[in-house]
Parts: C-alpha cells; sequence; structure tokens
C-alpha cells in the first residue's frame, strides 16, 4: 500500500488533529525542504538542512480524485496523479516536485518521504516513482543505474 494514513489536512477536516500541531509541522516541513529549479525537470526539492536517514523529509497531502474526476485532470497535471490500490491521487506542491530518481534517496512510507540515506543540505530529494500508476516517463536522472523509461 503506497497511502496508509490520512494526511494532516485531511485530518484537520475532519477535526482529529488541531491546528495548533499542523501549523508546527508545517514549519518544520518548510525548514527542511526547499524547491528549486533542477537539472531532472523544471522544478525540484533539495534539503535545506542535513537530513537523517529514516527521517520524514515531506508529508503529503494529496488530492483524492473521484473516478469521475481522473478524466478531467488537464494534461499539464496528469504527471502528478498517482495511483493507490483502486483511488487515484493528485500530488500536491511540494511533494509533486520530488524527482524521480533510479537511485533515489527517499521512499514513499505512510502518505511521507522518508530518506533512506543522509542526506546533504543542497542535495535533490528524489523518490523512485516506478509503479506508483503515473503515465510512463523518460528518465532524466543522470544516475550510473539508470533505466530510461519510467513505468
Ligand atoms: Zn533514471
Amino acid at each position: 500500500m503506497l497511502i496508509k494514513k490520512l494526511c494532516p489536512a485531511v485530518q484537520k477536516n475532519t477535526g482529529t488533529i488541531s491546528e495548533e500541531l499542523l501549523e508546527t509541522d508545517e514549519l518544520e516541513e518548510r525548514s527542511t525542504i526547499a524547491v528549486k529549479a533542477s537539472g531532472i525537470d523544471k522544478n525540484g526539492v533539495f534539503a535545506a538542512r542535513p537530513i537523517k536517514r529514516g527521517e520524514v523529509v515531506i508529508k503529503w497531502c494529496p488530492k483524492t480524485l473521484k473516478d469521475s474526476e481522473i478524466a478531467k485532470v488537464p494534461a499539464s497535471e496528469k504527471h502528478y496523479v498517482c495511483r493507490s490500490g483502486k483511488k487515484h491521487f493528485l500530488m500536491q506542491p511540494p511533494e509533486r516536485f520530488v524527482n524521480h530518481s533510479c537511485e533515489p534517496n527517499t521512499r514513499v512510507e505512510n502518505c511521507c518521504d522518508v530518506a533512506i540515506k543522509d542526506i546533504a543540505k543542497g542535495e535533490e530529494i528524489t523518490s523512485d516513482y516506478a509503479g506508483c500508476g503515473s503515465e510512463n516517463f523518460k528518465c532524466n536522472c543522470g544516475s550510473k543505474n539508470c533505466r530510461g523509461i519510467v513505468n
């Protein structure tokens, strides 16, 4: 399962998390990462401070798409549609700017990007998008073991 629990924004809507807690989380997240121009794609997410292996880098807040909404996603947004089981999600910023790499430094766990190695300040945050249900795309990651096409 790619996405196991509700993101903080959803929990907020159902009243199970305090707004105060949510704001603290968001502040922390802002200082962890920065969205900047990337060599892989137009934008990328970069570490704003050193990140330790096992740390949560980004908590996702994806928008759940109803079946009727999937076909209406504009072409420019299709790259950000992600599937988990029978559900489709539209990834929101900043998590949508995390680029694919065939040698990623994060993996997806419980609706979060979690560091799988120590990440230096300024290093780009990457994830392996294979099998997440987005459309096939050509990989630009430049790693030694690049698979070329991600599907
Ligand atoms: Zn690659």
